[in-house]
């Protein structure tokens, strides 16, 4: 079946005393033993499992092409319980330009877990091996990238961590299994902020990792998220399963405008650069062709007129929303730098733009507007 049937279908069974075509929001805290004190069903105390859980890990599990999945309350925990699920002295290769949670995670806390870790250049395959250590575990990579869309080679990425025996993780949030299934390239691990596009519509948070086999880095999380309990509320996890259902058509849709936006962009007379995968100009277009279905929604701007342009530019917008994060069918702006805060790690000259559902005329005319163009 093809990903748009698998979107809408994928995921918890039909109740047969109920017949519901949608299932409920099961909010019991425990599950009843029989007289011999055995579990009644698959589940005994909610932050060990709960339905709603199961039923959104099981539809992902299916989505992504993998063995098992672990929900998390947010991106942040998920990527956090697999560092904890190493071991001090465990090695990471990541990206230099790393979601920025990620990189402030690695600064104050790696090092009271005696995790040790190297940031390179992950679009470049050489620079990856070379970072490569016999203790290496793990290469994390995000593709395309937050917020400078570079793009990764999956396979390459994935031979080289196999070199060493690490593994490879990939940040599919920017994608989702809708453009680009990581495992099919050779990925062992696939990490979603489930609070951009799975949820949609910018009123909910989760997080996941989906497995490509049920192998001792799957089982030791397991643990981290049982014992730690960085658990996924029922709500949330029936909510992010709703927004599964119309995840291809929306990122269909919201990708063919940011298409159209990143091709007004590029002829802006106020811009410097245009960082999109869909462009000819980008490094990354031809694997990003062959990686993914289409080009994704997420797009960001260098502008010749600095910070103070960047910042007049969002601050002139009407349309586009001011506001963090991404994936929702409204349109947000932000001047990254700014949102990132004293931890910064993008240009000050950046924009980003998450493009949502509207009709791509009227934001290009918002945009447009906002960018005041030199006459
Ligand atoms: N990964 C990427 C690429 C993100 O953009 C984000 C958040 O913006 C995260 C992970 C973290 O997810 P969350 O905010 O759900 O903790």
């Amino acid at each position: 079946m093809r990903f748009e049937t698998r979107a809408v279908h994928a995921g918890p069974p039909t109740d047969p005393d109920t017949g519901d075509v949608v299932p409920p929001i099961r909010l019991s805290t425990t599950f009843v033993r029989d007289a011999t004190s055995k579990p009644l069903g698959d589940h005994t105390y909610i932050r060990e499992s709960n339905p709603n859980q199961a039923y959104l890990e099981s539809a992902l599990t299916e989505l992504e092409g993998g063995e098992a999945t672990l929900a998390f309350g947010s991106g942040m925990a998920a990527g956090v319980a697999l560092f904890q699920s190493l071991s001090a002295g465990d090695h990471i290769v990541m990206p230099e330009g790393v979601y920025y949670g990620y990189a402030v995670a690695s600064r104050e806390y790696f090092a009271k877990w005696g995790i040790e870790a190297d940031f390179v250049r992950t679009e470049d395959t050489a620079a990856i091996r070379k970072a490569l250590r016999p203790t290496t575990r793990l290469v994390w990579v995000e593709t395309p990238s937050n917020p400078m869309l570079r793009v990764v080679d999956l396979a390459g990425a994935a031979d080289a961590a196999h070199s060493v025996g690490a593994q490879l993780l990939v940040d599919n949030t920017f994608a989702t299994p809708a453009l680009q299934r990581p495992l099919e390239h050779g990925a062992d691990v696939v990490l979603h902020s489930a609070t951009k596009y799975f949820g949609g519509h910018s009123d909910v948070m989760g997080g996941c990792l989906v497995f490509g086999k049920k192998d001792p880095l799957f089982r030791s999380t397991l643990r981290t998220l049982q014992v730690l309990g960085a658990v996924l509320a029922p709500f949330n996890s029936w909510l992010i399963l709703r927004g599964l259902r119309t995840l291809a058509v929306r990122m269909r849709a919201q990708s063919e405008n940011a298409f159209k936006i990143a091709r007004m962009l590029e002829r802006h007379p106020t811009i410097a650069a245009v960082h999109y995968p869909g462009l000819e100009s980008n490094p990354g277009h031809g694997l990003a062709g062959r990686q993914m279905e289409a080009y994704g929604a997420m797009l960001s701007f260098q502008m010749k007129g600095g910070r103070d342009a960047a910042l007049a530019t969002v601050g002139r917008a009407r349309l586009f929303i001011r506001a963090t994060s991404l994936g929702g069918v409204e349109s947000l702006i932000e001047h990254r730098a700014t949102s990132e805060g004293a931890d910064a790690t993008s240009p000050d000259d950046l924009v980003r733009l998450s493009v949502g559902l509207e009709h791509a005329e009227d934001l290009i005319e918002d945009l447009s507007r906002a960018l005041c163009p030199v006459e």
